[in-house]
């Protein structure tokens, strides 16, 4: 039998650090990423046969469990048809019409392939619509890797931004201000010397890559009116959040919210989707007003393209997905993180391990060590002074006793309707040995 090491190590001699994608080596947890053989429902099984409940679920697409049945025989009828075509499809419409039901501002949308591009175009839109050159993010906001999009190292008001990545031009990083998340006064100050040039603020509808750190109340209203007031656009990254949180994502949450300014007067331009979307294939997609969007190639000067763009077998799972998400699969969701929260909280409390966990919705992460705890966590500064040694016991404690946490004390934990009493029972069964272990 191959052992997971042995395909640790045969990975790792072919495909850089053994992993497809950085955030899945166990770089900051220390030992060998699991690898896979087969998930379903709310179970993965690593290549020695192992399964763990999964609370990754694949960074956030599999809301309804892995290889929901119906999802899978629509991908399957959908390869019989044929897997690409280069033209358009009618269940690409049908995947668009899906999502503007949904998000009243999106009335136009372009299918893209990952989340990335759909926040580069985003951006791209943006410039192409002002001719303005600069792109405020906040520190500790991801929004895929491309290159502006990597300067997250935020030095403070309207400073620019430098290199997240080797790679990344000086003249690239500078062109993307970073700011610190929460803080209005940094973004108005950054207006005030730069309004003039700016040309979007990009921001998560709540932050959940930096563990999940929530807006203040009033925090995305005044993204709208200062972006509004200068000219600028406000870009909405949905594609953690959307038909995550709910049946319209974010934007349902906020529209439902007392602090929300009435009248969607706090409505983005443009807003990017990913991961649900498309229901654990690659189909990702960025839509707003058409008076924005038919600046897109080919109705207008900003290009933009792609080979694979809504591909049909992708298609199929994300629509298939989205349409399967019906009130009850959003019930289950946040009960089930509704649970985990409090128990982890609660256990964490019994072994005397100080943390904090924080939400969005249903979007959950625990920040561990004296000051999340007393202080909470509003900033990427805050986020990073966390103790991560503790999350590093926790971790190894949960996947030793057969449930697989992101790798990362930086990340949210994923939940999925599939997760029924049976193995959220499992769950909580590894808590109190684990907490113990964070105390040690
Ligand atoms: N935006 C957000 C908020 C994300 O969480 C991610 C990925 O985790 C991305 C963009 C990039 O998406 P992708 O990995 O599909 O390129």
């Amino acid at each position: 039998m191959l052992t997971n090491h042995d395909a640790f190590a045969r990975a790792a001699a072919v495909i850089p650090g053994g992993v497809s994608s950085p955030v899945r080596a166990y770089g900051s947890v220390g030992g060998d990423p699991r690898f896979l053989e087969s998930a379903r429902g709310p179970y993965v099984v690593d290549v020695e046969g192992r399964e763990y409940v999964d609370l990754v679920a694949s960074w956030g697409p599999a809301i309804l469990g892995h290889a929901h049945p119906e999802v899978v025989d629509a991908v399957q009828r959908a390869a019989a048809r044929g897997l690409s075509f280069g033209a358009p499809t009618v269940a690409e419409v049908e995947l668009a019409e899906e999502i503007v039901r949904r998000v009243p501002v999106v009335e136009r949308l372009r299918l893209v392939s990952t989340g990335t591009e759909a926040t580069m175009t985003a951006v791209r839109l943006a410039r192409g619509i002002t001719h303005r050159p600069l792109v405020v993010k906040f520190a500790g906001c991801y929004h895929g890797h491309s290159d502006g999009l990597l300067a997250a190292a935020g030095s403070g008001v309207a400073t620019a931004g430098l290199p997240g990545s080797a790679g990344v031009t000086e003249a690239t990083a500078g062109e993307t201000l970073v700011l610190p998340y929460n803080d209005l006064d940094a973004v108005q100050a950054a207006f005030s010397a730069h309004g003039h040039r700016i040309a979007a603020v990009i921001t998560e509808a709540q932050p959940a890559n930096m563990g999940v750190v929530p807006s203040l109340p009033d925090f995305n209203g005044e993204l709208r009116r200062i972006t509004a007031a200068h000219g600028a656009l406000l870009i909405w990254d949905e594609v953690l959040t959307g038909f995550r949180v709910g049946p319209s994502g974010w934007w349902g949450i906020e529209a439902a919210s007392p602090a929300g300014l009435p009248g969607w007067a706090w409505a983005p331009d443009l807003v990017t989707f990913g991961k649900v979307v498309g229901g654990g294939l690659p189909v990702a997609a960025v839509g707003g007003p058409a008076a924005v969007m038919e600046h897109l190639a080919p109705l207008g000067p900003v290009y933009q393209a792609g080979t694979l763009s809504g591909n049909p077998v992708a298609v199929a799972a994300g629509l298939t997905t989205l349409r399967l998400a019906d009130d009850a699969v959003y019930r289950r969701l946040d009960e089930v993180a509704d649970t985990l929260r409090a128990e982890v909280h609660a256990a964490l409390d019994r072994a005397g391990v100080p943390h904090r966990v924080q939400h969005a919705g249903n979007l959950f992460s625990v920040f561990w060590g004296e000051r999340a705890a007393e202080d909470g966590v509003l900033t990427y500064t805050q986020a990073k002074a966390q103790d991560t040694a503790s999350y590093t016991r926790f971790f190894h404690a949960m996947l030793d006793a057969g449930v697989a946490l992101p790798p990362s004390a930086f990340e949210a934990w994923f939940v999925t309707a599939a997760h029924d009493d049976t193995a959220v029972t499992r769950i909580l069964d590894a808590l109190p040995a684990a907490a113990d272990a964070a105390a040690r």
